[in-house]
């Protein structure tokens, strides 16, 4: 039948997870226009992406109906890309703002808690489904800050990162620790154990 992209909050990037478990190409990548392309006479309604994709920007219409009533729910949908980051993240990484330099790492510290998400591009859709920063500060002080960093070699060797994403942790502008690789929701207990044993 057919599939909608709700392009507000859709990354429209071209390792949507809905391109890559389409089985019958009715989601490409449109190279030219560098978006994603649908192709609904290909569509067979199958699902595939819709579940695929964490934010749930993909929704699949099995009835001409439904196709109605869910093109109309995107129309009304008053989120945009960036809200539904600050909402998962309690931050904005598309944001300048959030994002600093390496050599920014220090400066930014302050003098309670600061925890540096460090990624590289090969690692950003973990950061869409990893643990959304909010749920890990909800318990910490109110001061806690919160960057993005995309590391380089020189910056990974100094903090010995062996795998992204990574969290370092500041304390009182000191470095006392990280939490290497991607922690799904079903983790968060363990990985907020790992972050309060190292700031202890
Ligand atoms: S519902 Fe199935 S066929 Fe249709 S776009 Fe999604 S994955 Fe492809």
């Amino acid at each position: 039948m057919a599939v909608l992209v709700n392009f507000k909050i859709c990354d429209n990037a071209k390792e949507c997870g809905g391109i890559e478990v389409c089985p019958t190409g009715a989601l490409s990548w449109d190279e030219e226009n560098e978006t994603i392309k649908i192709d609904n006479d290909k569509c067979i309604s199958c699902g595939a992406c819709e579940r695929m994709c964490p934010i749930g920007a993909i929704r699949v219409a099995h009835s001409e109906e439904e196709y109605e009533k869910l093109k109309q729910d995107i129309e009304n949908d008053s989120r945009t890309t960036k809200d539904l980051f600050v909402d998962r993240y309690g931050a904005a990484p598309l944001s300048e703002f959030f994002m600093i330099n390496p050599e920014e790492l220090m400066n930014k510290t302050n003098e309670g808690i600061t925890l540096v998400e460090c990624y590289e591009d090969d690692s950003i859709q973990c950061l869409l489904k990893s643990i959304p920063i909010k749920e890990i500060t909800l318990d910490m002080p109110k001061d806690t800050m919160f960057y993005k960093v995309e590391l380089e070699e020189k910056a990974k060797e100094k903090y010995n990162v062996s795998e992204l994403p990574s969290l370092l942790i500041f304390n009182n502008k000191k470095y006392v620790g990280k939490v290497d690789g991607y922690y799904n929701i079903e983790q968060k207990e363990e990985f907020i154990e790992k972050i309060n044993k190292i700031l202890e």
